[in-house]
């Protein structure tokens, strides 16, 4: 990874490492491990297959986050139960090729997750794919079922520094916590970092990896256009190999 701008150390390379020992890949979830979005996919549990427009429509205005916990207090009024949202969610399908990239990550690397999401919704599609202890951690809004089954959902963070990102969450930041927090007690340094993402909010770490490092955006979705834009522009801020993939099983062999 690249030094934070904070460190002054903005234009610093990573070291080249052909074969590091650690390596950490890292993944957003809505569109890239999962096919669709999470949040959005549950919405067909209201009434006659929709939430009201009066909770949709205040998108943009509202923290998505409370925007989710609207919808969640509105499915637990029309008696939707928390094993209908899971069912609903097991029923989601992952993305091409994601079941054989999870499956066979090589073991020198850790994985972790970053996502607007939540922290029950990615947990039980982890879970019903059997790859959720080969998850080292996840960064998402926190989550659980109250004791009257209504699902409640807390920002992460809130947070105003990063205007790429969406506020309850700064992907870069969250990245760098996890690679300083394993800097720092001494466990383990990357050598180098994979990150696999979709959306404009996946663009904010890409500008914090390195030379060693490797991007790999969905073909076809925002995070892909994004970065051709840049490279067109301002080459040298995008410092990471990039491929774009349609079949996440062709990353492995980048690994
Ligand atoms: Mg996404």
């Amino acid at each position: 990874m690249k030094k934070s701008k904070a460190g002054g150390s903005k234009h610093r390379k990573a070291a080249p490492n052909k074969s590091p020992d650690a390596c950490l890949l890292v993944l957003d979830f809505d569109h890239t491990v999962v096919d669709k979005n999470t949040d959005t996919f549950v919405w067909k549990l209201g009434e006659n297959g929709k939430i009201p427009d009066s909770i949709s429509s205040a998108h943009g205005e509202k923290l998505w986050t409370h925007l989710m916990q609207d919808v969640f207090d509105y499915l637990h009024q029309q008696g939707c139960t928390p094993k209908q949202i899971l069912d609903c969610l097991a029923s989601m399908k992952l993305a091409p090729g994601m079941d054989t990239l999870l499956y066979n990550v090589p073991e020198n690397y850790d994985i972790i997750i970053i996502s607007d999401s939540n922290a029950v919704f990615i947990q039980h599609i982890l879970e019903t794919h059997g790859v959720f202890d080969r998850i080292a951690h996840i960064f998402t809004n926190p989550a659980n079922f109250d004791e009257d089954g209504r699902l409640v959902v807390t920002p992460f963070t809130e947070q105003t520094a990063c205007d790429i990102c969406e506020k309850n969450l700064c992907k870069g930041d969250a990245l760098k916590m996890h690679v300083d927090r394993m800097a720092g007690t001494g466990r383990k340094k990357y050598g180098r970092v994979v990150y696999v993402g979709d959306g404009l909010n996946d663009l904010c770490p890409c500008f914090k990896l390195g030379k060693n490092d490797a991007i790999f955006p969905r073909s076809g979705f925002r995070l892909e256009e994004e970065i051709k834009k840049i490279q067109r522009k301002k080459k040298e801020e995008i410092q990471a190999e990039v491929v774009a993939w349609q079949d996440a099983s062709t990353i492995l062999e980048y690994l």
